[in-house]
């Protein structure tokens, strides 16, 4: 009842006004149907009537009302009452009523037998009839029938009478027919139950063109709604999977975040008691930097933690908006694997796992594809390969073969001996934020986004992914990437680059280059300044747009760091003075936008603002010196 009623509130309006005429059009029929059954049974008791009429009269017509007059009852068994006798037999015998008779008038309400043609059992002449409305109708000159049954001691009847008239016009008696009241029912419900078929046949036909009527209007609505209630389990549960993703990336934000903080409290105090030992005991302070050396590493795994979560959401919605483009150049493979062995080992062997990689020998060494996103999906299968072992090995076994033209199939296969993910689980895995076996897993980091982005990547890069599991025994993750064979003379052209890579990887020297660093919060320009402290070069800096302005119109800065959110005046208004400061001595340099503010399009939208180059927070004091190598001026580099 109650979807019923959700049902029509939620209809629209020409919905509604033919539901409510299709309601209208069935009360109408059945009551219509109703009325006519009734009225037709009147009717039928009416024609039934006239015939029981015609009967009696034509019988009556038949009498001499002279010698009726005069009936008396010596007359019965004379020639003349026997031949009025036969007169009526002759319809008695031919027509289907029960009892023919003759009645006279005594007075109003008194009537006498005067024949009756009853084979069995006849009245007497002069008995006494039983009186009825009709009789005494008759008896004043009209035909009439009784409209109620009588009961007397020959049955239950309807009887029909009519007046027979002597010469001089003066009723000279009653002609009656008796009708069985068996034979007026059964003429009745004869007669009613062929109208009531054909209004129940009219009624059912009048249900059936309504409810056809009804499903059809009502199909693209009730569709509609089914639609509906679909969509809303589907939000429902995206929504679901959306809040448990949020919980979940809380905690695991929350997790870097507490060791950090955790972690940078215990160097704090640590290096106070080793100001203390150092003015008593300078030697006791070995054992204190050694600890702090283990917080500070701490530290370090929490932030990088901290940023792969933040790098993982961002792909994604980058991907998810079709923001993330793929750039393809030349690179060396096996630097891509010495990279992914040093960061990898280091967090197999905190767990106890062995770790391998066999690569083939005929490889190429140089290959042309997305090298940044290679390595992140290589990298996040060998992450969770780790994560969800605890005992054993992961290995990783990197092979290929060429294709058509100058493709070469990569293909990268990721093998562990853990937890293993259950068969029905195997298609939840690249599903966005899902993460198996929550309760089991809850102490295991993670976004639930590693899988679906590595999917999506190998998607855009033409590759696949396929796994292979066994519960409780390990998992094995192949993917292949198509990537593009480099021909020699391509490699020669690139050999430079290449070279360059790994060279400008070594410290950062620049005494004579000097450069601005401009944000509102001390503590990022301190970092700066710190993380600059090896390099040699000398770091001013401005805690406002309006101070860098005034420091770039007197200094020239080979490079300028420059915060984006600022109090009072912005970085890009802050670029756009320095810029317009025609005369300023550091109106040309190279002005690099460091912000925090890394959502898609972030970088594309500062370099359209003027900016020569972007960096998102956090930064590592090796993204910084990558950053300053590319800008400062190359005579300035040691
Ligand atoms: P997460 O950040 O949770 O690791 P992923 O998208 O990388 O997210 O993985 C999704 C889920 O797949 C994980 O939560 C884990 O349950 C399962 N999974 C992924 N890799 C492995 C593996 N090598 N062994 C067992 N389970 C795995």
């Amino acid at each position: 009842m109650t979807l019923l009623k959700r049902r029509w509130r939620e209809s629209g309006i020409s919905t509604k006004i033919i539901l409510l005429m299709q309601a209208v059009l069935l009360v109408t029929s059945i009551l219509f149907c109703t009325v006519s059954i009734y009225r037709a049974r009147t009717d039928i008791k009416r024609a039934i009537w006239r015939r029981m009429l015609d009967i009696v009269n034509c019988a009556a017509a038949s009498v001499d009302g002279d010698y009726l007059a005069d009936l008396s009852a010596d007359d019965v068994g004379t020639k003349e009452y026997n031949d009025l006798y036969k007169k009526l037999a002759v319809f008695r015998d031919n027509v289907d009523f029960e009892y023919i008779y003759s009645l006279r008038k005594v007075d109003d309400h008194n009537y006498i037998f005067t024949m009756d043609l009853d084979p069995e059992d006849p009245a007497a002449f002069g008995d006494e009839v039983l009186f009825t409305e009709a009789l005494a109708k008759a008896g004043n000159g009209t035909s009439a029938v009784d409209e109620e049954a009588y009961e007397d001691k020959w049955g239950e009847f309807y009887s029909a009478y009519s007046p027979v008239f002597d010469s001089s016009g003066k009723v000279a008696g009653v002609i009656a027919v008796d009708f069985s009241a068996d034979w007026f029912d059964s003429q009745l419900s004869a007669q009613t139950r062929t109208n009531v078929i054909s209004f129940a046949i009219i009624l059912v036909i009048s249900l059936l063109v309504s409810a056809v009527l009804s499903l059809i209007t009502l199909r693209p609505f009730v569709k509609a709604q089914e639609q509906l209630l679909e969509e809303k389990v589907r939000a429902e549960g995206a929504n679901r999977a959306k809040s448990d993703f949020l919980a979940n990336m809380s905690h695991e934000i929350r997790t870097p975040i507490n060791a950090m903080m955790g972690m940078n409290e215990m160097i704090l105090r640590e290096t106070r008691q080793m100001r203390d030992i150092i003015e008593t005991n300078p030697y006791g302070a070995i054992e204190s930097s050694s600890n702090i050396l283990t917080y500070a590493s701490d530290c370090e795994n929490a932030g990088q933690n901290l940023i792969a979560i933040i790098n993982d959401i961002l792909d994604f919605s980058k991907i998810e908006e079709g923001r993330m483009d793929l750039v393809e150049a030349p690179y060396k493979i096996s630097s891509l694997l010495k990279e992914l062995r040093e960061t990898i080992s280091i967090k197999a062997d905190d767990k106890g796992l062995e770790f391998f990689i066999n690569v083939d020998d005929d490889l190429p060494d140089v290959l042309c594809g997305d090298e940044v996103r290679t390595r992140q999906v290589l990298t996040n299968l060998i992450n969770n390969a780790v994560k969800y072992t605890e005992h054993g090995f992961v290995s990783l076994t990197v092979n290929g073969e060429k294709k058509a033209g100058d493709t070469f199939l990569l293909k990268a296969v990721v093998r562990d001996s853990g937890i293993g993910i259950k068969h029905e689980d195997l298609q939840k895995l690249f599903k966005r934020f899902s993460r198996l076996e929550m309760e089991r897993n809850s102490t295991l980091e993670g976004t639930g986004l590693g899988l679906v982005i590595t999917q999506r990547l190998l998607d855009m890069m033409n590759g696949t992914v396929e796994v292979e599991s066994e519960y409780g025994k390990g998992s094995v993750f192949t993917v292949t990437i198509p990537q593009r064979i480099v021909s020699e003379d391509e490699q020669d052209e690139n050999a430079a680059q290449l070279k360059s890579e790994p060279d400008r990887s070594g410290p950062l020297r620049a005494p004579e280059a000097r450069i601005l660093a401009v944000d509102d919060t001390r503590v990022n320009l301190t970092l700066v300044t710190a993380l600059l402290q090896d390099t040699g070069i000398t770091v001013d800096t401005a805690l406002s747009g309006a101070d860098a302005v005034a420091m770039a119109h007197r200094t020239h800065y080979d490079t300028i760091l420059m915060d984006q959110r600022m109090p009072e005046m912005d970085g890009v208004e802050t670029l756009k003075l320095i810029r317009l400061d025609a005369g300023g001595a550091s109106a040309a340099s190279p002005v690099i936008c460091f912000t925090a503010d890394a959502v898609v399009g972030a970088k594309e939208r500062y370099l359209a603002e003027g900016f020569d180059d972007y960096m998102s927070k956090p930064i590592t004091g090796y993204a910084l010196e990558e950053m300053l190598a590319k800008h400062l001026p190359q005579t300035k580099l040691k």
